[in-house]
């Protein structure tokens, strides 16, 4: 439990008569407890990692298992309903959508969805918490890039997944922000237990987290835990 593992995972893209190999057999077992950082260079896999973990397209072969369940065999109702459960995605554009004020964007996820809490006290307590609560009513053009991201955060979380995927969050942010929006993803992970799984360039940030998964051609070429990184469960 509270494990995703990727069992000889490959993922190829077809072209003009010519394959990517995007992803080549790839093991991976990942803890929830565990802050985890991928990187690696432009093209190497990271995203394609990260949206197979999420569910998001399926691995040419292998298979990956989300906590016990093996997901590469669902349907894809059964894989929405999966990704709604489970996982909150953030990316390096924040993708909020411009004409909804950023409490519209943080419920948006519930819009579709029939859930037993109140929507719009879930948002703006997630707005708070990311310190965005005077925020409530400005548009996603009235925001800095910080506070755009923070706001996506909130979307992420809003129906409870248990693992965030963050793709780049922080690529298009200043250092002051990147500090804020990694400190956030940290505390998510260290003080309500959810799994955290970051794409980053940033090497800085990357030594911050608990264990460094290093992708280049589609395999990992290393995979480090770091010294003083904590294990939970
Ligand atoms: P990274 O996130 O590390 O930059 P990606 O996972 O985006 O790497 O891409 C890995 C390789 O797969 C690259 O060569 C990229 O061009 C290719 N690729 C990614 N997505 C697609 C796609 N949808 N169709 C075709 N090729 C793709
Ligand atoms: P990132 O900034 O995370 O590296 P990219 O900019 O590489 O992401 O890719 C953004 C989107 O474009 C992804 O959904 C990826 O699958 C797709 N993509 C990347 N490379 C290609 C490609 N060569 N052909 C088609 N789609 C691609």
């Amino acid at each position: 439990k509270d494990l995703i593992v990727l069992d000889n995972v490959s993922k190829d893209y077809p072209g003009d008569g010519v394959i990517t190999k995007a992803l080549d057999s790839v093991n991976l077992s990942i803890e929830k407890g565990v802050f985890t950082a991928v990187i690696g260079p432009s093209g190497s896999g990271k995203s394609t990692l990260l949206s197979l973990i999420g569910a998001l397209d399926k691995p040419t072969s292998g298979k990956i298992y989300f906590e016990r369940e093996v997901i590469t065999n669902l349907n894809n109702r059964k894989l929405a309903n999966f990704r709604f459960e489970k996982i909150g995605f953030i990316f390096q554009q924040f993708h909020l959508l411009p004409t909804l004020t950023a409490l519209e964007n943080v419920m948006c996820p519930l819009f579709t969805r029939k859930v037993d809490y109140h929507k719009k006290e879930r948002a703006m307590e997630l707005l708070d918490e990311m310190g965005l609560k005077d925020k409530q009513n400005a548009l996603p053009s009235q925001l800095s890039g910080g506070q755009q991201q923070r706001v996506a955060i909130a979307r992420a979380l809003v129906h409870h997944p248990d693992w965030i995927l963050a793709d780049e969050p922080t690529g298009n942010l200043d250092s002051e922000s990147s500090k804020i929006v990694f400190d956030l993803l940290k505390r998510l992970n260290k003080e309500q237990g959810l799994g955290i799984i970051l794409i980053t360039h940033d090497p800085d940030l990357a030594k911050q987290t608990d264990r460094i998964i290093e992708i280049k051609d589609g395999t990992v070429i290393s995979d480090t835990m770091q010294r003083d990184s904590k294990i939970v469960g």
